[in-house]
């Protein structure tokens, strides 16, 4: 079953943008796919629909499936359980007082126990390596501390997709460094938007890449990436570290 299947799925914002024309693809269990294009061309619209944070009106039912489940105002929650999304800004995810709280809140809406909760905000924790960072202030950690709390808060709901929206844009070297690993470790399908095209060849076996609302292109990053032409035509550049890897 495919973990994720969008059938020819489009969006229009009121003011009549066409943010989204016609997206198809699908996305089997564990891969990891770069979703790349450049500003405007529809990531984060698309990223929003996932977990049906865009209501999609006008298009027929079933554009967007989550293992095999059509998302649609009935089963909301469902899907939302199994799609967890890292936003652009951690800002706008983070809200609760403490780090332990804001990681504590998806699973108490879960209905997890206290002690199951606690435990699992102890695990989540150490898994992006804020082990301790319980009693922190969500709103005094560093950008990098922020966004791992943000990573952490996705992962205690347990989700089977998890997708990532520019998750390194903002940090420094080693910070980005140490997300990189930190992704590669956890075992869910992931679907990442991101202008980090290292990001892309390290992490990611499969690369889509949109503009103005459509998918170029869709196939093995190392080859998509290789590509100049088809880089320069998007908005895109052949990443330096390609120059230093075997066409094989
Ligand atoms: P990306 O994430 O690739 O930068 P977006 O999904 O944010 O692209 O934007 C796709 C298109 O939709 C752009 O033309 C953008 O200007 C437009 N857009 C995004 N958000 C809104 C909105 N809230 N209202 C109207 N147009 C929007």
């Amino acid at each position: 079953m495919n973990a994720l299947e969008i059938t020819q799925l489009k969006y229009r914002y009121r003011d009549g943008t066409e943010a989204l024309r016609g997206i198809s693809f699908r996305v089997l269990p564990g891969e990891c796919v770069a979703l790349l294009g450049p500003n405007g061309s529809g990531k984060s619209t698309l990223l929003l629909h996932l977990n049906g944070l865009l209501p999609e009106k006008k298009s027929e039912a079933g554009a967007v499936k989550i293992f095999g489940e059509a998302v649609s105002s009935a089963n909301l929650e469902l899907v939302r359980r199994q799609v967890g999304l890292v936003f652009q800004d951690p800002d706008d995810q983070l809200f609760c007082p403490t780090v332990a709280e804001d990681v504590a809140f998806g699973p108490q809406q879960l209905g997890l126990s206290e002690t199951e909760t606690v435990a699992r905000v102890k695990h989540c924790l150490a898994q992006v390596g804020l082990s301790g960072f319980e009693g922190r202030s969500t709103q005094h950690l560093s950008h990098g501390e922020k966004r791992r709390a943000c990573l952490a808060g996705v992962l205690a709901c347990d989700p089977r997709i998890l997708v990532l929206d520019e998750p390194t844009s903002d940090l420094d070297p080693r910070g980005r460094r140490e997300f990189k690993a930190m992704l590669r470790r956890l075992p869910a399908t992931k679907i990442i938007a991101t202008h980090d095209l290292e990001l892309a060849v390290e992490l990611c076996a499969r690369t889509i890449v949109l503009d103005h609302g459509e998918i170029i292109a869709d196939g093995r990053t190392g080859e998509l990436l290789s590509d100049e032409k088809l880089m320069l035509a998007h908005g895109l550049e052949r990443p330096h570290i390609l120059h230093h890897l075997h066409p094989h």
